[in-house]
């Protein structure tokens, strides 16, 4: 089984068999191209599930500890969630999904042949005073700067 990220239809590049995805999917496509391909893969097979609340839960609390949470957006931890939960491999060009696959033992491939070969740890930093913290803050909890960036540590 395929779980299909954003990429698999905009690029209507991966592999073939078994394939599913979220419906939240639909909104992320933003030309005719795309959403036509869309409908075209619902007709031949392509199966649309809602992954349960405690694999997103789960999903949330693993993106926490690579450091990728504050970058992905709610469809990507769906996706995610939905991999984990039907065992399958997520097609997916976005590295922090990746990323967190990788933390957890899901398998991955992309559309575009670009993929993370190591795992990637995450931290914030306050661009003012330096302050680090391990989830991404709208303001510095020491100084209150809002210029916070995200730096690799491993
Ligand atoms: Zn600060």
């Amino acid at each position: 089984m395929y779980i299909l990220d954003t990429c698999a239809f905009l690029t209507q590049n991966h592999p073939e068999g078994e394939i599913a995805t979220i419906s939240e999917i639909e909104s992320e496509l933003n030309n005719r191209q795309s959403k036509q391909y869309f409908t075209n893969m619902k007709e031949i097979g392509l199966k649309i599930r809602e992954p349960k609340v405690d694999s997103i839960e789960n999903i949330r609390k693993n993106s926490e500890e690579t450091g990728d949470l504050g970058v992905l957006s709610s469809i990507d931890l769906k996706i995610l969630a939905l991999a984990y939960e039907m065992r399958g491999i997520i097609v997916s060009d976005d590295f922090a999904i990746q990323n967190v696959a990788l933390h957890m033992g899901v398998e991955f491939t992309s559309c575009s042949g670009n993929e993370i070969k190591e795992l990637r740890k995450w931290k914030y930093r306050c661009s003012a005073c330096r302050a680090e913290a391990l989830e991404k803050v709208d303001s510095c909890s020491v100084c209150g700067s809002e210029k916070i960036f995200r730096f690799k540590v491993k």
